[in-house]
C-alpha cells in the first residue's frame, strides 16, 4: 500500500501507534497526531476529522463546526440527564440486587470491566473498584487478607477467561478468602456480543471446543463451584450466603445468556414473549425503583408502571415486589413483534407487539 503514495494520513484513536509503525516502514510524509493535524486525546468526532484533513489538503470545513458544536451545546442543556443504564431483563441487574441485598452495604464488592460495570450507578451501586481487565480477582486477593469485611467480586465470563485465571490462581494458592462472581452471559455484552472461549464458537463463526468454566475454577483447587440462574433471585441470594460461608476461595457462576440474545432467540423461534404489568396491589414501596431497576419500569401519573414495548418478560421484577403486584399481562396481545398494523390481524389481537 505504502509503495504507490507520498503522503498519508493517519486517522486514529488514543496512541499513535500506526502512526510510529508506518513512520518506521517506509520515509513517506504522514499527516497524523504527532504534527497535530488530529488531537493527541478526545473522541474523533465527525469534525475533528474532517478539519485534520481540510488542514492537511489546505482548504476549508465544509461548514462552521463552531457554530454547531454551540448550538448542540445549548440543545444539551434541556435533554433530562439520562445515566447509562443495564438493558431490560439483562440478567447482571438480578445478579447485582442479589449480591446487594445479601451485602447489606457491609462489605467490599470489587468488580470490573463489562457492560456489568454499569451497576456502579444508583441504584444497584454495587461495583466499587474498575481498574484493568481481571483485576477484580487480584484486588479481591490483596483485600482478604487486609480487609476483616467479607468480599464479593465481580467479573464477566469474557474478562475472566481473558484475564481473570491467573489472579484467581495466585488467590487460591495463597489462600485467600472471598466470593467470585462470574457474570456468565454465554458472550462479550459490552463490545458488541462478539465471541470468547467460552461461547464455544470462533472469532471466524467456526465452531470450537468451549471451555468450561466449572471444571477450570475446580481444576485450579476452588472448592465452592455453583452455577445459578440470576433469574432465580431467592436461590441466588442463598446460593451468595452458602458461599460467603466457605473458608477459602468460591466462585458463584451466574448463568443466563445476554437478555438482548436471549429476546432475539425467542423471537425467532417465534416463542411467545410474555410482559409483565403492575395490578392495583402495588403501594408503591418503590422496591422495583429504588433497590431494583429496569429500563421498562418507571413511574407515569404517580403511579409505577411497565412499558410493554421494552419488557422482555423476564419476571425478575414480580420475584422482587414484596406485595406481589407485577403480574404477566392477560391483555390480548398479538404476539407477532414488527405485526404490520392491529388492522390486518386475523386474531383481531388488540394491538400487536
Ligand atoms: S415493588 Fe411492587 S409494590 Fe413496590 S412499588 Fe414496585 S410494583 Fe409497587
Ligand atoms: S419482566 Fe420486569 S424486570 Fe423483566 S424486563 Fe419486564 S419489567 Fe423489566
Amino acid at each position: 500500500f505504502l509503495e504507490e503514495i507520498e503522503k498519508v494520513a493517519i486517522v486514529e484513536e488514543l496512541d499513535p501507534f500506526i502512526e510510529l509503525h508506518v513512520k518506521a516502514l517506509k520515509n513517506v510524509e504522514v499527516f497524523g497526531k504527532l504534527n497535530n493535524f488530529f488531537p493527541m486525546n478526545s473522541e474523533y468526532t465527525v469534525h475533528l476529522v474532517e478539519q485534520g484533513i481540510a488542514k492537511m489538503l489546505g482548504i476549508g470545513t465544509s461548514r462552521n463546526y463552531s457554530e454547531i458544536i454551540e448550538n448542540s451545546n445549548e440543545v444539551a442543556k434541556l435533554a433530562p440527564p439520562r445515566p447509562p443504564v443495564l438493558c431490560p431483563g439483562c440478567p447482571h441487574t438480578a445478579s447485582y440486587y442479589a449480591i446487594k441485598k445479601v451485602a447489606r452495604n457491609n462489605m467490599a464488592l470489587p468488580s470490573d470491566i463489562g457492560c456489568y460495570t454499569l451497576a456502579a450507578t444508583k441504584p444497584l451501586e454495587a461495583v466499587e473498584t474498575c481498574i484493568c481487565m481481571g483485576a477484580s480477582v487480584g484486588v479481591s486477593n490483596g483485600l482478604s487478607y487486609v480487609l476483616e469485611n467479607p468480599i464479593i467480586a465481580t467479573v464477566g465470563d469474557s474478562t475472566f477467561l481473558h484475564a481473570g485465571i491467573p489472579a484467581l490462581v495466585d488467590a487460591v494458592y495463597n489462600g485467600a478468602k472471598f466470593v467470585l462472581v462470574i457474570l456468565d452471559n454465554n458472550t462479550t455484552g459490552m463490545t458488541g456480543h462478539q465471541p470468547h472461549p467460552g461461547t464455544g464458537v470462533r472469532p471466524c463463526g467456526l465452531k470450537g471446543k468451549a471451555v468450561n468454566i466449572e471444571k477450570l475454577v475446580k481444576g485450579i483447587g476452588v472448592e465452592f463451584v455453583e452455577v445459578v440462574n440470576p433469574y432465580d433471585i431467592r436461590k441466588m441470594e442463598k446460593t451468595l450466603k452458602r458461599a460467603l460461608e466457605h473458608d477459602g476461595v468460591a466462585v458463584v457462576i451466574s448463568r443466563m445468556p445476554c437478555s438482548l440474545i436471549w429476546n432475539r432467540q425467542r423471537r425467532k423461534s417465534g416463542e411467545r414473549i410474555p410482559v409483565y404489568t403492575v395490578t392495583d396491589d402495588c403501594n408503591l414501596c418503590m422496591e422495583c425503583i429504588t433497590s431494583f431497576t429496569c429500563p421498562a419500569i418507571s413511574i407515569r401519573d404517580g403511579k409505577v408502571a411497565i412499558d410493554e414495548n421494552l419488557c422482555v418478560g423476564c419476571g425478575v421484577c414480580s420475584r422482587i415486589c414484596p406485595e406481589k403486584a407485577i403480574k404477566i399481562c392477560q391483555q390480548e396481545i398479538c404476539w407477532v413483534r414488527g405485526g404490520v398494523c392491529s388492522k390486518i390481524c386475523p386474531d383481531k389481537a388488540n394491538k400487536f407487539r
